[in-house]
This record gives structure tokens, C-alpha cells and sequence, in this order.
């Protein structure tokens, strides 16, 4: 295995010719919308994905992480077939620019991250960005950043096989430190939303991984399909509020995962509203109502998250929290009062890791030094 201190030159024996970095995000309000063609407002983390690179005159990829404990990996382009494993992400990135019409020659690749893998905040979008970045640059491709977002969404679709929507790389393409991206999923169009003055954001990793892939998620995207299809509409998107009613024909599960998708697009056009007046008190009630959402309709909760949730509420400079990212692990995002964001999450992370044994993390506000010299990170995490 490489040494986490390898760096691009230990790696290849040469510099780099270019690097790109992409951040991770942090969803506020709108989850699992997206799918179902509607509204999502996320904004990124400070944490970031870089990725260094050279071009080769031979037609191989060699990749190797930092953040997985493995050799580096090697495949011949047009020759990409998935693994099952993390070099399926490179391998979708130069199959999907392939398939789009973008000449590539080989490449030497070496990625880092302080994105946590597979915590709800879109490690993997970050990784596709960061790469399609580099690779834009390397061999000046003409991309602009929404159809870039697209080609990472693709590369997770028909590559790695995670049937994810478009809100985390469209995210991690366009979004902004402390500017939500309200995004229309189905049209693709953006505004950028200021967040509230006077507030932090926290989010906590609840060190419980997920898998994106995995099958729940499949069968939420599933549920869904088979409930538009029973209402007799292209998507769930094309309900809302007053078509409530209209959900009391479907069995049980089918009608509380369409009520919670007509609720959370409709929750996250209200907090905007409420960001544009600068309401905090009423962005923080939408994050607990999606919190509840979640748990109950959508049920993509965890008693893990419940508790960190749990824990945010009791404390009185907290406005609202909830589960962020697709579920079944991952973060928490919480709302709370400018200056103090660090001792929340702080605090919230000694109760959780009392009750459960568990070590979670604070992820924002963000830790002084966000991007250590790699020479000092302790030894990565096998892949989750
Ligand atoms: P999330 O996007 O919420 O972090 P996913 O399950 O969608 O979770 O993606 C996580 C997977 O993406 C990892 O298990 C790994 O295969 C891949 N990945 C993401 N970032 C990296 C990285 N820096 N190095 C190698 N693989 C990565
Ligand atoms: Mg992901």
C-alpha cells in the first residue's frame, strides 16, 4: 500500500501539471426532491476535494486517494468496467466525458479530501467535480458548470450505479460559502439565497456511514415513481399542497412518502421566503419539520441522528435542525445563533458520544486549520 504522505511527485515521480479542488455540501431543506423533479437549497462546507494531475502520452488512468487505504488503481481508457469499488467514481468521470464527445489521453491522478466519505455531504460529488475540473483544465474541454454537474451526475448514475438526482453535483458545481443555491431540479434554474445574517451553521457527522447505492435508497426513489404513477402525474413534483386530499387513495407507505415529497418542496419554497425576511426562528421550524418528515413519512432516519437532532433542540441557541443528505447515517445540519455554532456542535458531540460510545464530529463552523498538511493526518479509514 502507498503511504498516506505520498505525494503527487512520491506517487508518479514527477509535479503535477493541474489541480482543481470542489467542495462538499450541506442540504438546508428539500430532501429527496430532487429525484422526484423538485426544489432543493443547499449550500457547500469549507471542506473541499483536490485533485492533482498529469497527462500521460499512453491511453492509462492511474488514480490513487489519500483517503482510502489502498494502492493506486490503473484501467485503460475505453476500457472502464465498474468494480464495485471508489475507482469506479474516476472510472464513470472518463467514461461519461467519452460518451459526451471529449477526447482524453491518459492521465496521472492523486486525490485528497477533507469531505468525510459517505456522511451525507456528498463526498462522491465532490470527487466527480474536482476530477471533471481538472480534466477541463488539463485538456481545455468546453464545459460550462451546469452541463459539468450533469457529467457527474451521469458518471454516479450509468457508472458507479447510484441512483442519486442532480442536487449534489449541481452543489458542489455551483453553490457558494454561505449562499444556498434554491434550485428547480426538473429546469435546472438557480437563484442564490443569501442565509440569514446573525445565524452559524452546524453540522455534525454522526460517524455513521451510509451508502447512497444501497438498496433503501433505491426503493424510496421506487416508492415514489409507483406513487406518481398511481396519482397519474409525470412525478411528485407535479402535486402540491392542494392535492394533499388526492394521496388518501394510495396504500399507507406510498401515501406518506408522496405527503412528505409535496410537503419538503413546498418547505423549501417557504424557506426561502423566510431567508429572503431574514427569519430565522421560521427557517429553524422548517428544519424540524423536515426532521420530522423524514423520520416518520420518509423514514431514512436513525435513532442516531434522532438523538443529535434531539440533542440540538434542547439547546436555547438553537433554531432548528435535521437530518441532511439522503438518511440512514450521515449529518446533521443545525440553525443557531452567530458565534456560537462551535459550542453547540461541541456540546452536542460530548452528550451523543456519553449515551452512544460514538465519536461525532463538527464539520461547521469549521475547524482553524480545515486543510492540514497531508504529512500530518493520521492514517486513513478503509472505504466504508
Ligand atoms: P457521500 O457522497 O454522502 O459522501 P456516497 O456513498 O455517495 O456518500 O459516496 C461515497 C463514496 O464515494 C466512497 O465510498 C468512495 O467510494 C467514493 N469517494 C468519495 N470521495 C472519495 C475520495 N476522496 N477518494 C476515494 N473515493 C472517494
Ligand atoms: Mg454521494
Amino acid at each position: 500500500m502507498d503511504d498516506i504522505r505520498s505525494t503527487f511527485h512520491d506517487l508518479y515521480g514527477r509535479e503535477p501539471e493541474c489541480s482543481a479542488t470542489a467542495p462538499g455540501r450541506v442540504n438546508l431543506v428539500g430532501e429527496h426532491t430532487d429525484y422526484n423533479g423538485g426544489f432543493v437549497l443547499p449550500t457547500v462546507i469549507p471542506q473541499r476535494t483536490t485533485v492533482e494531475l498529469a497527462r500521460r502520452p499512453d491511453g492509462l488512468v492511474c488514480a490513487w486517494s489519500a483517503n482510502v487505504a489502498e494502492a493506486a488503481s490503473q484501467y485503460h481508457l475505453g476500457h472502464e468496467a465498474r468494480e464495485g469499488r471508489w475507482i469506479d467514481y474516476v472510472q464513470g468521470v472518463t467514461s461519461v466525458l467519452a460518451a459526451a464527445g471529449h477526447a482524453l489521453c491518459g492521465v496521472d491522478i492523486r486525490i485528497d479530501s477533507s469531505v468525510p466519505l459517505g456522511s451525507g455531504l456528498s463526498s462522491s460529488a465532490a470527487l466527480e467535480i474536482a476530477l471533471l475540473r481538472a480534466l477541463r483544465s488539463a485538456f481545455t474541454l468546453d464545459i460550462a458548470d451546469v452541463p459539468l454537474a450533469r457529467l457527474g451526475q451521469r458518471a454516479e448514475n450509468e457508472f458507479v450505479g447510484a441512483p442519486c438526482g442532480v442536487m449534489d453535483q449541481m452543489a458542489c458545481s455551483l453553490a457558494e460559502d454561505r449562499v444556498a443555491l434554491f434550485l428547480d431540479t426538473r429546469s435546472l434554474e438557480f437563484e442564490r439565497v443569501p442565509l440569514p445574517a446573525g445565524t452559524d451553521l452546524v453540522v455534525v457527522n454522526s460517524g455513521v456511514s451510509h451508502h447512497v447505492a444501497g438498496a433503501d435508497y433505491a426503493t424510496r426513489r421506487r416508492e415514489c415513481e409507483e406513487a406518481a404513477r398511481l396519482l397519474g402525474v409525470p412525478q411528485l413534483r407535479d402535486l402540491d399542497v392542494k392535492d394533499l386530499d388526492r394521496l388518501a387513495g394510495l396504500p399507507d407507505t406510498l401515501r406518506r412518502r408522496a405527503r412528505h415529497v409535496i410537503l419538503e418542496d413546498q418547505r423549501v419554497v417557504d424557506a426561502v421566503a423566510a431567508m429572503r425576511a431574514g427569519d430565522r426562528r421560521r427557517l429553524g421550524d422548517l428544519f424540524y419539520a423536515s426532521h420530522a418528515s423524514m423520520r416518520h413519512d420518509y423514514e431514512v432516519s436513525i435513532p442516531e441522528i434522532d438523538l443529535l437532532v434531539d440533542l440540538a433542540r434542547k439547546d436555547p441557541r438553537v433554531h432548528g435542525a435535521r437530518l441532511t443528505g439522503g438518511g440512514f447515517g450521515g449529518s446533521i445540519v443545525a440553525l443557531a445563533e452567530e458565534g456560537t455554532g462551535r459550542e453547540v456542535g461541541e456540546r452536542v458531540v460530548r452528550e451523543y458520544g456519553a449515551r452512544t460510545g460514538r465519536q461525532a464530529t463538527v464539520l461547521v463552523p469549521a475547524p482553524v486549520d480545515l486543510d492540514p498538511d497531508p504529512r500530518a493526518r493520521a492514517a486513513p479509514a478503509r472505504e466504508p
